[in-house]
């Protein structure tokens, strides 16, 4: 069977957790790192927050000195891309002949691959339904001579039920967004997204320490929680951003509109 074809049939099979495939990537291959140039890395909220304690920065930092930020074409808001360097384009987390240096905290994205996750979700169901593609890269050789996996198996090898929760509350986000039937945001509004979503230093800068009458709207033992758990803290920064953008409201007040009397500084 010709690539192309094998390629369109990954394309078009959906696979749930119980469904096999064939890969596998050492450093034996010849095409070691090769996939770690010149692509368009899309990092995802957590990913960021993941990220910048590896590095041992704050997430301002972060986003500054090894990202780019786009408003998406069709969803009108703030993506992050990880900026490539060099004339190859090389992904800044990669040393040369060494592999890469965070592989610990590298993103979902690099976890996921050879697959690609789709999380759909509906109103009149709880959470989201999940399957996933196989995406083969025309250079990379790992589906030859490769091991066997679940979908299960792989998801726990590579450590991916935590980003995808994460995710899919990103995808919430996106979401009530198209619900509320809001085609783009306005430059203070992009802000807001960014901060909540991406810049979880400067959203507790800003929600916990600054002087943001919101946080004093706010259960205590929920202020306790998002104070001592960045993880906490970043989900409460996409729902507050989801309740301020796109359901029209103060999380902390429960307010609409321009009802709230608690606006962030
Ligand atoms: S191209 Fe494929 S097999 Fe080669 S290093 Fe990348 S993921 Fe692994
Ligand atoms: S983060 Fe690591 S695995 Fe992902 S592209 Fe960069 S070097 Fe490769």
């Amino acid at each position: 069977m010709s690539e192309e074809i094998e390629a369109y049939m990954d394309a078009s099979r959906k696979l749930t957790d119980d469904d096999t495939f064939s890969f596998s990537c050492t450093p034996e291959k010849k095409c070691f790192t090769n996939c770690c140039h010149d692509l368009n890395l899309l990092l995802m909220p957590y990913d960021i927050l993941i990220l910048k304690n590896r590095l041992g920065i704050t997430s301002g930092e972060f986003l500054k000195q090894y990202t780019s930020v786009h408003v998406g074409f069709e969803s009108g808001l703030p993506v992050i891309m990880l900026k490539m360097e060099g004339p190859y384009l090389k992904c800044p987390f990669l040393e040369e002949g060494k592999g890469c240096t965070i592989y610990d905290a590298r993103p979902g994205a690099c976890r996921t691959y050879p697959l690609a996750r789709m999380a759909r979700r509906s109103k009149d169901m709880e959470g989201v339904e999940e399957f996933f593609f196989i995406v083969r890269e025309p250079d990379c050789l790992g589906f030859k001579d490769g091991r066997e996996w679940t979908v299960r198996e792989w998801k726990q090898n590579e450590g991916l039920d935590e980003y995808n929760e994460m995710n899919d509350l990103f995808g919430e986000l996106l979401q009530a967004k198209t619900e509320a039937g809001i085609k783009t945001l306005t430059a203070d509004q992009i802000e807001i997204f960014y901060m909540g979503c991406y810049d979880v230093d400067s959203f507790r800068q800003n929600f916990l320490e600054g002087p943001n009458l919101e946080r004093y709207m706010e259960d205590p033992a929920v202020i306790e929680l998002i104070s001592q758990d960045e993880k906490e803290l970043l989900k409460y920064g996409m729902r507050w951003v989801n309740k301020k953008l796109f359901q029209g409201g103060c999380l902390a007040c429960g307010s609409t509109g321009n009802a709230c009397s608690t606006e962030t500084s």
